[in-house]
């Protein structure tokens, strides 16, 4: 399988160069050339297998310059027990009637990031060894939150890597930072950026288009990457709990062969649900993809109205990871939906980032929205959502999956289609414990309590159990202090790989 890219200006490559790259040097986003196209026959026999299988089995054809061992390996040291608290990795709940959860927090950080950037350090490290590259890879990430920790994580002391993660000061929460600031591991950076998640992204994307400064790394051999989604080696394990789950739907009969599922997916920057689009493209079931946004909703608008606008107030909401105004990922569906039309997604993606702005043609609205259907979540809604929620199942939502809750329950409202739905449910409620419990328990029993004393509050109050990664964080030391603006990123990076 060969990728390429976006813009259409730069060289078709293998998956191990395209994962080794991070972005295409056009400035656009490696895709696969081809469709990998899955029978009801694949979906029958995956039914027999346990996760790791699954994923491996689907890995397989968009991996195809790894061998199966290679693959078999990477799979079974991401999904291992030592990393999941869960055997199933990505477990599916009934929360009522036709709707489902899949459950993608059961990793080391306590979100749905650890799917993927567990198995991506051994992608990547593999990738860059079959390219026959022998520098030090230095993977830059900027976060809304939930990526930094991930990726630290699944990165920390990987023999030929360092990593430096960005994040937005004022941007994340309590429990979020800490995570980061206190991360161990000889090859880990962390430094807090003045400014919101997309000048924060910006400035990591201007580091990587800027030639000189990546010559002048190359020469003390280090290799900048990506772990942020731009990465293919991010979106293609992303696939495979969609398909995963909806093998599960079949294996319980709560659907027959062959029926269509909805999906819904609390979005971002775009990654989780284009990964369930490309699933649904490889021919897994899906009749619409539903993206629950919230207040930053320009998703949504554009969705309902082809035109794309990030010239707009940015608003910090409680679904933080979710606060982003500009969808990288989304060029990637907008390559698929005009026929891998380069030069109209180029055009499209200088006059976004030129003017702030861009409008799609009709015929290209109207692929988007068989196949699409968006609405939006305020945080009173979100709030809202978690607290009508519990009641009615028992069951605690974390804020972000709240949202897409909210929204199915408008496009239910809209629609009236009772199809077996899942929604993707993106982190554990512990992760946003000050505002469940506010949803669950009233503000009075926030105020005066730090996210630490709220962690406990919210495990005694609804007998659940604190995620592993999330216990006695507030004793840990305090190990990452750097702070910059967006235009002192790049000396940050020279200064702490020792080159400038
Ligand atoms: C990152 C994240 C999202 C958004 O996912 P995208 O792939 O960026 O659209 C949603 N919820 C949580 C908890 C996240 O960490």
């Amino acid at each position: 399988m060969l990728y390429e890219s976006t813009r259409g200006q730069a060289e078709k490559v293998g998956a191990a160069e395209a994962i080794k790259q991070g972005l295409a040097p056009d400035g656009g986003l490696f895709v696969p050339e081809k469709r990998v196209t899955l029978s009801p026959e694949d979906l029958k026999a995956m039914m027999a297998m346990t996760y790791q299988e699954k994923a491996v089995f689907i890995l397989k054809p968009f991996l195809s310059d790894f061998t199966e061992e290679e693959i078999v390996a990477c799979v079974n040291a991401a999904y291992s027990r030592q990393k999941f608290d869960s055997e199933e990795v990505a477990p599916l709940v009934h929360l009522k009637d036709q709707l489902y959860l899949v459950e993608l927090w059961h990793g080391p950080t306590a979100a749905f990031k650890d799917m993927a950037l567990q198995i991506l350090p051994h992608l990547l490290t593999l990738s860059v060894r079959k390219t026959g590259c022998n520098d030090e890879m230095v993977i830059l990430v900027a976060t809304s939150g939930d990526t930094g920790k991930a990726a630290l994580e699944g990165f920390r002391d990987v023999p030929g890597t360092r990593i430096i993660v960005f994040y937005p000061d004022e941007g994340v929460s309590e429990v979020q930072k800490r995570q980061m600031i206190t991360q161990e591991g000889s090859n880990v950076g962390v430094v807090a950026v003045v400014g919101n998640f997309d000048d924060t992204q910006s400035g990591v994307k201007a580091i990587f288009s800027n030639r000189d400064f990546s010559a002048q790394l190359a020469k003390r051999h280090f290799q900048l990457s990506s772990a942020n989604s731009i990465n293919w080696g991010r979106l293609v394990p992303q696939i495979v709990y969609y398909i995963a789950a909806y093998v599960k739907l079949q294996e319980q009969g709560a659907i027959s062969p062959g029926e269509k599922i909805n999906i819904v997916v609390p979005t971002g920057n775009f990654g989780n649900i284009l990964a369930a689009f490309y699933a649904r493209q490889m021919g897994l079931p899906v009749k619409r993809l539903i993206c629950a946004a919230n207040a930053n909703h320009v998703l949504t608008d554009f969705m309902r109205t082809g035109i794309y606008d990030r010239r707009r107030p940015f608003f910090k909401t409680i679904s933080p990871s979710m606060d982003i105004l500009i969808s990288s990922n989304l060029e990637r569906l907008l390559y698929d939906l005009t026929d891998r039309n380069a030069d109209r997604v180029r055009g499209w993606m200088e006059q976004l980032s030129r003017e702030g702005w861009y409008a799609v043609d009709a015929e290209t609205l109207s692929r988007l929205q068989e196949v699409f259907w968006s609405d939006f979540a305020s945080d009173e809604e979100t709030l809202a959502a978690i607290a009508a929620n519990y009641r009615e199942t028992g069951y605690v939502l974390d804020t972000h999956t709240a949202v897409a809750k909210w929204v199915y329950d408008r496009y239910l409202e809209s629609t009236g289609d009772t199809a077996v739905t899942v929604i993707a449910s993106t982190a554990s409620p512990f992760k946003f414990s000050a505002s469940v419990v506010k949803a669950l328990l009233g503000e009075e029993r926030v105020n005066g309590q730090d996210e630490f004393e709220l962690l406990h509050l919210l495990a005694d109050a609804f007998q659940l159990p604190i995620p592993a990664g999330l216990k006695g964080l507030e004793q840990k030391p305090i190990l990452h202090t750097y702070r910059t603006e967006p235009s002192g990123m790049e000396d940050m990076v020279g200064r702490m790989l020792g080159v400038s």
